[in-house]
Order: structure tokens, then sequence, then C-alpha cells
């Protein structure tokens, strides 16, 4: 009984820090340090996060400093990393979606989701119509506005004087968000989240939050709060736009992202 007590600590304090070699027992941060010096003087590539690739990649193409074909060429390998670091985790294919704000319902969406318009000739994009490859200069609206009742615009619900609370719809990862928007900035999505079920093959924007509550690489269930209701995007900040977030759902689908209209995953019996 004592022998195995020892032995147990013995291993503990091992994993903990120390690693057995051929040649003895090594602290780790030695052992990590060293391989790492070894690495480089092979030039073996480390391995890059593909949650860190996707915030910069969408970054990139948010602001248009990656051509449009590269941009396509990318996401393939991009997404095809996200669903292997994905695997580890459990998601769920069938679950029902919930609503994204705390307190509203469908009444606070355009009547049968009529905003829900891909190909509406609508913002700065030469080419009308959305097409993600062409980041904040994009065209058509391919999401829901989902609007508070926030008539003083201070991004507090009028009634119950609180924030409004932005939710996950469904169980995902948070790739990436922003949020230092600043007013003057041209950006049109504001604060931002990115999350991503990898079961569905669809991600998730949201835009115009005031605060953003999670960070990448969080694991989110379905209901989960992941920010608050705001005013923040260049169009979204104006007097004349009542506060609302911006969610657009998108399908990874034949190498693009496509918009996914999910209005009715959100009628429930
Ligand atoms: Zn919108």
């Amino acid at each position: 009984m004592s022998f195995r007590l020892i032995k147990t600590e013995k291993n503990t304090k091992a994993r903990l820090g120390e690693l057995t070699t051929p040649h003895g027992v090594v602290k780790t941060p030695v052992f990590i340090i060293s391989l790492l010096i070894i690495m480089k003087f092979m030039d073996v590539p480390l391995a890059a996060d593909p949650i860190v690739n996707w915030g910069n990649y969408e970054v990139k193409v948010r602001d248009g400093v990656i051509d449009k074909a590269s941009a396509k060429a990318e996401l393939p390998v991009i997404i095809n990393d996200l669903q292997q670091i994905c695997g580890k985790y459990d998601f769920s294919e069938h679950q029902a979606w919930i609503f994204p704000l705390k307190g509203y319902g469908l009444t606070s969406i355009a009547t049968k989701g009529s905003d829900f318009q891909p190909d509406i000739v609508y913002g700065v994009s030469p080419i009308k119509g959305y097409n993600f490859f062409d980041g904040n200069k994009h065209g058509g609206h391919p999401a829901h506005d989902i609007f508070i009742r926030d008539k003083d615009q201070n991004n507090l619900d009028d009634q119950t004087r609180q924030p409004v609370a932005a939710l996950a719809m469904v169980d995902s990862i948070v790739l990436s968000t922003f949020t230092n928007w600043q007013k003057g900035s041209k950006l049109r999505g504001g604060n931002y989240i990115w999350l991503y079920n990898p079961k569905l093959d669809v991600f998730f924007y949201y835009a115009h939050l005031d605060k953003v509550l999670v960070t990448s690489g969080d694991l989110v269930k379905a209901g989960t709060v992941i920010g608050t209701v705001g005013r923040s995007g260049l169009l979204a900040n104006m007097k004349s736009s009542p506060t609302h977030i911006h969610l657009m759902v998108l399908k990874y689908e034949n190498g693009i992202l496509k918009p996914y209209e999910y209005y009715e995953e959100l009628i429930h019996e």
C-alpha cells in the first residue's frame, strides 16, 4: 500500500514538471525549449492554430487586403483545419435553434424574415448581391436585423433598462471577435463575433454589438450569452438606424460561404 502511494506521488510529480528520457529526468521547460531550438535549427514549421488562422483570414477578407482568388483558394484549407480540431469536441447535429436575443422573439425581425435578401441591390459592392469575398465592401443583405426596444438609443431595453443579451443559437466554437470599434471607423460590422458549428458546417456572424463577452477558442452551448446588443458599425451608429443586431449565418458549400436563411429554424411549435 505504501509502495503504491510513493509510486503515485512520483508519477504525479513527473507529469507536472519533468520528463523521463533514456538519459534521466529532464525538467519540462528545459526539454521544450531545447526541442524548439532543434526545430528552429532544422526548419520544422511549428503547427499553426486553425482558430488563429481563421482570425487572420477573416480580417484580411474584411479589409480587402487579400485578392479574391487567393481568399477562395485558402478557404477550404482553413475549414478543413477547423473541422480537424473540432473533431475532439462533441457537437450536436440535431438541435433546436435558440432565438438569439434574450427576451425577444420573431416579432423583432421583419415580417416573415423579409429582410433576408442576399441579392438585393444594397451596400457598396460594385458587384451587387452578397459575396463573402467582398469583405467590408459587400452588397446585398444576407442576414436578419433583430431590433430591440431602444427609443433613446442608449443600448438599453426601454422596459428593463438593462442591456439585451445576444445568445449562441446552437452549440458552437468562438472563432474570432472584434471588440475595438470606434466612432468614425468605416467598419460596417462594428464589434462582432464569428461562431462556428462544425457539424452543420455553418458560421454565425453577430454584428453591431456593444460588449463582446467571449473570446476565440471558447466553446459555447446554445443559449450562452456571448455579447450585448449595441450600435457599433458605420451605418448602425447613425441616428436613423434603430438599435439592432445584424445576424448572418453562412453555410460552407462548394468551396464558398453561402448565406443561409435561418428564419424557419427559429420557429418552434
Ligand atoms: Zn443588417
